[in-house]
């Protein structure tokens, strides 16, 4: 199984930089999770081959990107853009973004071949496919409604927090599997932004820690994900300080082979 973070920002040489602003993963460069940089930063090739979207929440960060995409494609699709979210997130991506003032209601037209936009409502705890993907849901602690994902190919299997804070249901699906290939949690801020932290609902190395302690399978590689980008440097150091075996943070734009 394929993995790869899209990126989100340049630096000021036009490249792709190590910084995450956007959330947007990419498996078998055909299913996105999340749209965070769908739209910006996706090849010619997963333009071509992303049909099914699977959202975590409704946070810009991670949908900014779904509008743009489904524009960009709208003439030449010839199948229709799914996309894989709890009813609420739904319902909200309807309400406040595709509600023809921010953006057009796509779930309403189509092209010369149909569709444009399908959702595909899913509750968590129930596993779904999406395209050879199976798909579990699972609840984790936001802000708003939120979860989490394990995704499996049929050989592989990983993990994904999204964004969180202390969580406990996460944790008792995650260690039900067996021989995950990978954990991707979030580490967005640092220590000195603890409360912060707590008031938007995600995590700090220092609260990672506690958290890992929960995560059964010590032998799993762990990725951070979705560190602030204004605060890159310290959690990456402040990880590292953690000294705990088989943990790093996710390079964005890498492609990880699972
Ligand atoms: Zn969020």
């Amino acid at each position: 199984m394929k993995l790869q973070l899209l990126p989100s920002t340049f630096d000021e040489n036009g490249c792709a930089s190590a910084r995450q602003h956007l959330s947007c993963f990419v498996v078998d460069d055909c299913v996105a999770i999340d749209a965070g940089s769908l739209a910006m930063a996706t090849s010619s090739a997963q333009k071509k081959q992303i049909r099914n979207v699977i959202l975590t929440h409704a946070h810009l960060d991670h949908i900014a990107g779904l509008p743009l995409f489904i524009d960009d494609l709208f003439a030449g699709l010839t199948e229709p853009i799914c996309v894989f979210a709890t009813s609420e997130v739904i319902e909200i991506i309807e309400r406040d973004i595709f509600n023809w003032a921010i953006y057009p209601r796509f779930s309403e037209l189509s092209n010369k071949n149909g569709a444009i936009l399908e959702y595909h409502p899913f509750r968590t705890g129930e596993e779904f496919l999406a395209k050879h993907l199976r798909v579990k849901a699972v609840e984790v602690n936001h802000k708003v409604p939120t979860v989490g994902f394990l995704i499996s190919d049929g050989e592989t299997k990983f993990a994904l927090s999204s964004d969180t804070a202390e969580m406990d249901g996460f944790w008792e699906v995650v260690n039900a599997e067996k021989n995950l290939a990978a954990l991707l949690v979030e580490c967005s801020f640092p220590n000195e932004l603890e409360e912060l932290a707590q008031i938007s609902h995600h995590l700090t190395p220092k609260t990672l820690q506690k958290e890992l302690k929960k995560f059964n399978q010590k032998n799993c590689p762990i990725y951070v994900i979705n560190i602030k980008p204004m605060y890159f440097d310290e959690v990456v150091r402040q990880v590292a300080e953690l000294n705990i075996e088989n943990l790093d943070i996710l390079k964005v734009g890498q492609v990880y082979e699972l």
